[in-house]
């Protein structure tokens, strides 16, 4: 059990510096290449890549989700640290551009041709759900 911090600490960092961070966190939930992880104080040292997927993160005030656009998780002595390219709070995300690059990256999926590289349409379909995930929270 580590008990460097007395509380969970979240921070959030991508090549711009640190993009979220809280303090006093009760549960930090989301999922990783290998399934859901859910991390509270006093949890064991891990590492872990990210899914492009919502982190959740729970305080006593409430919760945050953040979307978190893969990369690496790292728990130790009660610091949740998150390295990714890139990841966008609720506040920062553009909703109605999501919505476009969403029907954008379906329009691609549906009626492929061959100059459609399908995996990048995914991965922007991906990208445009998440957004709209944690910008309405859905
Ligand atoms: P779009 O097709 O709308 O550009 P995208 O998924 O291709 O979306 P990314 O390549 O993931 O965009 O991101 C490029 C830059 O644009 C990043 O800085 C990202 O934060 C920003 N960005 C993309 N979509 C949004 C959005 N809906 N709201 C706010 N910022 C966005």
């Amino acid at each position: 059990m580590s008990t460097n911090l007395t509380s969970l600490q979240v921070n959030i960092i991508t090549p711009d510096g640190t993009s979220y961070q809280q303090d006093d966190v009760e549960l930090v939930v989301g999922r990783a290449l290998d399934g859901e992880f859910g991390i509270m104080k006093g949890h064991e040292p891990m590492v872990a890549a990210l899914q492009i997927w919502p982190v959740r993160v729970k305080t006593a005030a409430g919760e945050d989700m953040v979307a978190v656009f893969g990369g690496f998780l790292e728990v130790k002595e009660n610091v949740v640290t998150i390295i990714s390219q890139n990841a966008e709070t609720a506040d920062y995300i553009d909703v109605e551009r999501a919505m476009r690059a969403r029907e954008r990256a379906l329009a691609r999926i549906e009626k492929p041709t061959p100059d459609i590289d399908l995996l990048r349409a995914e991965r922007a379909l991906q990208r445009a759900l998440i957004r709209l995930q944690v910008g309405r929270r859905d």
